[in-house]
């Protein structure tokens, strides 16, 4: 069952702000729990009329559309955490050109944020790939995508 916890008035929303360090115009929705897969859902959306900068030239556009992605991240208390926000693209009127923006927290078409990423490594670089699979719950070919 999924339950939904409410972004304004309860710790585990304000401590999850704490621990992602998210940067305008992103912020943390809400946070959801899947007690059957124990996993953690973290939603992320930025405001209606955000700008972001042109990957190309910086310059501040709004988005042109959107689409949804998830990420695996970091465990929170041993529990699989997933990030879930729409990326945006933008269409920048000098460039006359419609690019994906990229995000802080991952490398375009990744399906694992940085910090995952970090941990996999430093457990790839103790065990073997599929023992380090196993302690991450993850697929080894994705763990290979990551090691590559
Ligand atoms: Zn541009």
């Amino acid at each position: 069952m999924w339950t939904t916890l409410s972004s304004s008035d309860n710790m585990i929303s304000e401590m999850f702000k704490v621990a992602l360090q998210l940067e305008e115009p992103w912020k943390l929705t809400h946070v959801e729990f899947d007690d059957m897969d124990q996993a953690w859902h973290l939603f992320i959306d930025f405001a209606r009329g955000a700008t972001f900068a042109c990957p190309l030239c910086g310059i501040a556009c709004k988005a042109y559309d959107s689409e949804k992605k998830t990420w695996r991240h970091l465990d929170f208390w041993n529990w699989k955490t997933y990030m879930h926000a729409r990326m945006p693209r933008v269409k920048c009127k000098a460039c006359n050109k419609i690019t994906q923006v990229s995000v802080k927290w991952a490398r375009p078409l990744s399906h694992f944020t940085l910090l995952f990423e970090a941990w996999a490594m430093r457990l790839m670089a103790e065990m073997p790939v599929n023992a380090a699979a196993r302690e991450l719950r993850e697929h080894d070919t994705r763990m290979w995508r990551i090691f590559h």
